[in-house]
């Protein structure tokens, strides 16, 4: 794992932690860093960051804080607090 890779992972962590502790301000700012430092690295983001993060206002998702996971036909469907929906196969 590189540098920047880890780097992206503990802030993956950070940001659940801040999320977690009701922090969502300190949530989106790992976010956006980690998001960053992957742009500058050519790196594409770990499966688990996009799926907990949202595109739109970059919450970290946590379901029953800022997020609500459901089924529907095969697919997850994440809703933001934010509004924000996203969905992906179930079982990718
Ligand atoms: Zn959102």
């Amino acid at each position: 794992m590189t540098v920047a890779a880890e780097r992206i992972a503990r802030l993956e962590e950070l940001a659940r932690a801040a999320t977690k502790a009701g922090d969502h301000d300190r949530a989106r700012y790992y976010v956006r860093l980690a998001r960053r430092i992957a742009e500058r690295n050519r790196l594409s983001l770990p499966t688990s960051f996009k799926r907990f993060t949202c595109d739109d206002c970059d919450a970290y998702l946590l379901p029953g804080e800022n997020a609500r996971f459901r089924l529907q036909n095969g697919h997850v469907v994440v809703t933001c607090s934010c509004g924000a929906h996203a969905r992906y196969p179930y079982d990718e």
